[in-house]
């Protein structure tokens, strides 16, 4: 298979979808801060004497954003390195919204800024709505976070309720409406996250279905065809060893004819067990390519030690047989091995052809026998 750009298990999947989103959609909040405070700045009844202010805040705004953008996903898709980046970039996102919460009051409280304090009140109310529509995957850190942008505004309006009443009700009210469009937003996020889960569960099923034979559960000619060439291609690119065992069960038809279709099935289950515990280790890829014929492919695995594998299978086949549905039954199989040979072997066409012919002449020598190509 392909190695996939995104986590299997899950779980990491949540996380690992919930860090690009995050990542996503600070990178483009942050400098909305920026501009929000030097617009509060320039428009201020005298910005010049606010100088060291202006320029300490710009830093500090500039500052915030930038490192949201330095803040990179780590490359490790584990749950432990996915939850410890998302914690982290939540203190840069809580860090941003204090220091805008504590300018807007500022804002509020000094005289200086009577003429562009309503700049600032309506980007606190820009900052928390974006807040509570793109930030809803966590809804307690979204809450955190709008409290810390909405509350110092509210503390100095609230302290200024004779003259700032009207503007106070406002901005709670806004803030109610706010906390439910946030509980709305965090249970759509979340039944889309479910959605594409499952529609992520249903696709890697059904390649798991198209690829496997339902008979014997081994990978069917379709996986063979597909993951044949690609393993050519690395055995060579890697100047790696690679086998190739096609098996063809003897006189199968006389299996059938004898104990029945249904025997002829199970016959085939057990063969396929036994090919199983013969080729154990994980790289091994046991096909079943159509009728009684199989193949293993062998990556990194020299022709000699392919031929003693399986020449192992076809002794204790020979001696033992199959017990199918717990009653003995005798049956050998015919076997090609070969190595592939960059020299002799154009593309995964000529190789097989190669083991095939192998194959072929084991069945002529009289079968229950091994051939090299
Ligand atoms: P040989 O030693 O030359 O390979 O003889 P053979 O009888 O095994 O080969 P042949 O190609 O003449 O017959 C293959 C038989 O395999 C015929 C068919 O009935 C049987 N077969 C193919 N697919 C299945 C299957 O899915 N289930 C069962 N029960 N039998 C199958
Ligand atoms: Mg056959
Ligand atoms: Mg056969």
């Amino acid at each position: 298979m392909q190695p996939s750009a995104h986590p299997s298990q899950p779980e990491a999947f949540r996380l690992w979808r919930e860090a690009q989103d995050t990542q996503v959609r600070t990178r483009l909040g942050g400098v909305f801060y920026l501009l929000a405070w030097l617009l509060l700045w320039g428009f201020a009844g005298a910005p010049g004497q606010l100088l060291l202010a202006g320029i300490l805040l710009s830093l500090l705004f500039a500052g915030l954003w930038l490192l949201r953008l330095l803040h990179r996903l780590p490359d490790a898709h584990d749950q432990a390195s996915l939850r410890h980046w998302l914690d982290s970039h939540w203190r840069l996102i809580f860090a941003t919204a204090l220091a805008w919460g504590l300018t807007h009051a500022a804002a509020l409280q000094l005289a200086v800024f009577a003429d562009s304090r309503l700049i600032a009140t309506l980007s606190t109310v820009a900052f928390s709505t974006a807040m509570a529509f793109n930030f809803a995957m966590r809804k307690r850190r979204a809450i955190i976070a709008m409290t810390l942008l909405y509350l110092p505004g509210l503390l100095v309006l609230w302290l200024n309720r004779a003259e700032q009443l009207a503007s106070l009700v406002t901005l709670a009210c806004y803030l109610g409406y706010l906390l439910l469009a946030l509980s709305r937003s965090h249970r759509e996020y979340h039944t889309t996250l479910d959605l594409e889960l499952q529609l992520l569960e249903q696709q890697a099923r059904l390649q798991q279905l198209s690829h496997s034979d339902s008979l014997t559960q081994l990978g069917n000619r379709h996986l063979f065809n597909n993951r044949f060439p690609q393993l050519l291609e690395q055995a060579r690119r890697h100047q790696r060893p690679l086998s190739l065992v096609l098996l063809d069960l003897d006189f199968f038809k006389q299996v059938n004819d004898r104990h029945g279709h249904l025997t002829g099935d199970a016959c085939l289950q057990c063969f396929a067990d036994c090919l199983r515990r013969h080729f154990r280790r994980d790289n091994d890829l046991l096909l079943r390519l159509g009728g009684e014929e199989f193949a293993v492919l062998l990556p990194d695995t020299p022709l000699e030690q392919a031929v003693s594998q399986a020449e192992q299978l076809r002794q204790y086949l020979s001696s033992e047989g199959l017990q199918v549905h717990g009653q003995p039954l005798a049956l050998t199989t015919s076997i090609g091995v070969g190595g592939y040979d960059p020299q002799q072997d154009a593309d995964a066409e000529a190789f097989f052809r190669r083991v095939d012919q192998a194959l072929y002449a084991a069945k002529h020598n009289g079968r229950n026998c091994l051939a090299r190509a």
